[in-house]
């Protein structure tokens, strides 16, 4: 059959390697690179060359199966990375970092040695351990209800204050790319199972994270090596419609017929090209929002903790007033993927006017979806559009927001369309 793909993420190039060997594929990239999301900037610093990621940059061996399966057969090294989470509050001062090993956990969570003495802190590090002994049983007896949110989850379970807005939160907020104010509404049941596969739940039953030898890029080459020839870069699709027994793909300067169409691409992009959207459709894409993140790769480690005992792979900054404004967060780059360089290589998202403009080596923009329980329930719906009308949708948005669900969600549709794949 003839096959359109469009869109060359993870999403796209898992279908399309999946696809090629039984079908003509086409992938149509908007973008003059591949990869979407898996963007890894070279630097040249001092006479030396880094790669660094500044998208996708981790994964773990409890949650990604599928991915690490496609990696292994494609050959594709990894390495293990630190994973590690800290909070700096811009109005308290308070600063602390969860960090790995006992020793390290205690330094990190003491950063600031005045809170030994702090009854509020110390009542929230109580408050994590209330927090996690409930969450692990409610997720294990599959008692969380539908609709509770974190706001709700809290009050109903007499946790502090302290531990929304410093701990909780924050994770949330930067796991998710959310707002804090969007943070109170998030539904449970979407993020317990989630914490609690990934670790989050304990202090040492935890994932080990890895990155990609060479920086997450690394994977495109081989993973599209079969089909190399089948690639439209810098083609932006400018809209699709669907006709009985074949499916029309659209871009700039030309028309072309397929027997199916494959939107690897977010779930608003995927909308705004159906030229003729079914009702079912629009109420499905539209339910999953994307929303944009300002992402700056850097040397400024002005945007780190204050206090450097408080320094961790993902450190979230609270700033007042701002509830409604996106996350900022600095990824400690060098921790996260094992960089011996003497700068101190950083991406921040969303506070690019505080960034030290001489220190600023690359500047993106990568939207994340927002979720509700709206979108929860619509992700339930897949039956209802894939397939329908020669089309196929694909994305991370179809999971939980990251590279295995793109993997997922690409499996999904080619062992449909008939690849001899299964969802491990
Ligand atoms: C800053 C940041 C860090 C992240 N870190 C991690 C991480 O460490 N681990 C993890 O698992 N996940 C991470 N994620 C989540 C990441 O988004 C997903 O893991 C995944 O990479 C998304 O893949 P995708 O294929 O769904 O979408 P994308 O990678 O966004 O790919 C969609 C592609 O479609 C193309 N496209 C769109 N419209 C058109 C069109 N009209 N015509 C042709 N092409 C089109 C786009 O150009 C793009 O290349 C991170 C996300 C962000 C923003």
């Amino acid at each position: 059959m003839k096959i359109a793909i469009i869109g060359s993420g993870i999403s796209g190039l898992t279908a399309a390697y999946y696809l090629h060997k039984q079908h003509d594929i086409t992938v149509y990239e908007a973008d003059t690179r591949l990869g979407g999301h898996t963007a890894t900037v070279d630097v040249t610093l001092g006479g030396h060359s880094w790669s660094i990621d500044t998208g996708f940059i981790v994964f773990n061996d409890w949650t990604y199966p599928n991915f690490i399966r496609l990696m292994d057969e494609i050959g594709v090294a990894s390495r293990q990375s630190d994973m590690s989470f800290s909070v700096s509050c811009e109005r308290t001062g308070l600063e602390f970092a969860g960090v790995d090993g006992r020793l390290a956990l205690l330094n990190g969570l003491f950063a600031q040695r005045s809170n030994l003495l702090s009854p509020t802190y110390i009542g929230m590090l109580l408050d994590i351990v209330r927090f996690n002994k409930q969450a692990v049983a409610d997720v294990e007896l599959d008692r969380i209800d539908r609709d509770i949110t974190l706001r709700d989850y809290v009050a109903k379970h007499h946790l502090g204050k302290q531990f929304m807005e410093f701990y909780l939160i924050p994770m949330a907020s930067a796991i998710w790319s959310t707002p804090i104010r969007q943070m109170y509404e998030f539904p449970m049941r979407f993020m317990l199972p989630f914490m609690y596969r990934h670790g989050l739940l304990s202090v040492s039953k935890r994932p080990k994270w890895r990155t990609i030898v060479g920086g997450s890029k690394s994977y495109i080459a081989p993973l599209s090596a079969g089909f190399s020839d089948r690639i439209r870069l810098g083609t932006p699709v400018t809209g699709i419609s669907r006709q009985q027994d074949s499916v029309t793909v659209e871009t700039a300067g030309q028309v072309e017929t397929f027997d199916h169409v494959v939107l690897a691409c977010h779930s608003d992009q995927a909308l705004a090209l159906l030229t003729d959207a079914t009702q079912v459709e629009s109420a499905i894409l539209s339910a999953v929002r994307y929303q944009e993140n300002d992402v700056v790769l850097h040397t400024d480690i002005g945007q780190m903790p204050t206090n450097s005992r408080a320094w961790a792979s993902w450190n979230y900054r609270l700033r007042p007033g701002c509830e409604d404004a996106l996350p900022v967060v600095t990824y400690d780059m060098n921790r996260l993927m094992g960089l011996d360089s003497p700068a101190r290589f950083c991406v921040t998202l969303n506070n690019t006017a505080a960034i030290a403009p001489e220190s600023i080596l690359g500047r993106f923009n990568y939207a994340h979806p927002i979720f509700t329980q709206g979108g929860v329930d619509a992700q339930l719906r897949w039956n209802q559009v894939n397939g329908a009308r020669r089309t196929w949708f694909c994305g991370a948005w179809w999971g939980k927001g990251f590279h295995e669900d793109g993997v997922v969600s690409a499996i999904r549709v080619a062992d449909a369309l008939g690849a001899s794949v299964a969802e491990l």
